[in-house]
């Protein structure tokens, strides 16, 4: 009997860890009780092959009645999921339908943007219910335990500031668009030049001479028209920054100038924000999510002063291999995604250094610095 017993044992256990189906798993099983009980009623008694199976065939007819009804009722709660799945999805269709114009509301403005960012501040409750489509096409994020519906709809409630749709910019832009993040605001007063398209990928060579920003909010609402993404035709500005991250939760600096960044730093520290930050250097590529607002360091206790003029060179005068900032620049993303979900682990207070080169990557611990201008207690 316990023979029997084990191997239908193996054949749950077994199979599940070779990831075999339930339903195909279900029916070797009942081929096992089958075979049991047809042996126990044509054998005759005391065949030793009846003597390890339990001898009785009633008892293995109990044993698949209880088994079919345990089944059965997993199939049923199933249904029963499904259907109030379906019903909620119809629902929200309807519900969804006076707003079916939510499509591609973006607005591209040109600097000063501060009479539009003014508007206001968070969508309303309803507006961050998942629709249809978006159940669709958030589906993988949806089944990740991490993420699920309430990660999602904070993506969807997020707002995230990019300064630049460079090399860095390019990648981050297209992956927080594709995950759904609903506000995205880029930042950029260049435009774009053949000799970009090497690595800023969002960009088309038909863009050449157009602002990046407006390139940029083009690309992503074609890749998820429930994005609002918003151009800035400017650079980031002391007059122009409190404003455009005024409501913003998160901060991604892909820009490749000291005063840039330390502007952007300043104005993560200053709103409590965490800022992602990424650079690089022909081969290598680095990211870090400076936010002192939960311990870490800022961007300036690490750089505290710019280096000497030539000591950074950029990317025009160093060259840098196109696919790194895809690399680095997704990695911001992904950065981003988790800092909204509350996935995982961030990279608050470390410094992922990945080269491309000789293929290596490696993580450095990050401190606060003491006295540091910007995040110190002295600082503001
Ligand atoms: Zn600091």
């Amino acid at each position: 009997m316990l023979l029997v017993f084990a191997l239908l044992a193996l054949i749950w256990w077994g199979g599940a860890a070779l990831r075999i189906q339930p339903a195909i798993r279900n029916l070797a099983m009942l081929a096992v009780l089958v075979a049991a009980i047809a042996v126990n009623h044509f054998l005759p008694d005391g065949h030793v092959v009846r003597q390890v199976t339990g001898q009785d065939p009633r008892f293995w007819y109990l044993v698949l009645l209880l088994g079919s009804i345990g089944i059965g009722y997993g199939y049923f709660v199933k249904f029963l999921r499904r259907e109030a799945v379906h019903a909620e999805e119809a629902h929200e269709k309807r519900a969804q339908r006076p707003q079916a114009k939510l499509g591609p509301v973006s607005a591209a403005l040109a600097s000063p943007p501060a009479p539009t960012v003014a508007e206001p501040d968070k969508p309303a409750p309803a507006a961050n219910k998942l629709g249809p489509d978006e159940l669709n096409r958030y589906a993988r994020h949806i089944v990740l335990r991490e993420i699920g519906g309430p990660g999602q709809k904070a993506l969807k409630a997020a707002h995230v500031v990019v300064i630049g749709a460079g090399g860095l910019g390019s990648p981050a832009l297209l992956y927080l668009a594709a995950a759904g993040v609903g506000r995205i605001t880029v930042v950029d007063d260049d435009t774009v030049d053949v000799s970009n398209l090497q690595r800023q990928v969002i960009h088309r060579t038909a863009d050449e001479g157009r602002h990046k920003a407006e390139s940029a909010i083009a690309a992503m609402q074609a890749l998820n028209p429930h994005v609002e993404a918003r151009a800035v035709v400017g650079r980031l500005s002391e007059e122009n920054g409190p404003v455009l991250v005024a409501d913003a939760d998160v901060i991604l600096d892909g820009t490749d100038n000291f005063e840039t960044r330390y502007l952007a730093n300043a104005l993560a520290v200053a709103a409590k924000i965490p800022l992602v930050s990424g650079a690089l250097s022909q081969w290598e590529g680095q990211i870090s999510v400076f936010d002192p607002a939960n311990g870490a360091p800022c961007y300036r206790c690490i750089f505290p002063e710019p280096p000497a003029p030539g000591l950074a060179p950029s990317c025009s005068e160093a060259g840098v291999m196109g696919p790194l900032p895809g690399v680095v620049g997704a990695m911001m993303a992904a950065e981003t995604v988790k800092l909204i979900t509350g996935a995982g682990a961030s990279l608050r207070g470390g410094m992922l250094i990945y080269d491309a080169l000789w293929g290596e990557t490696r993580r450095i611990g990050l401190q606060r610095r003491e006295g540091c201008p910007v995040c110190g207690e002295t600082a503001g």
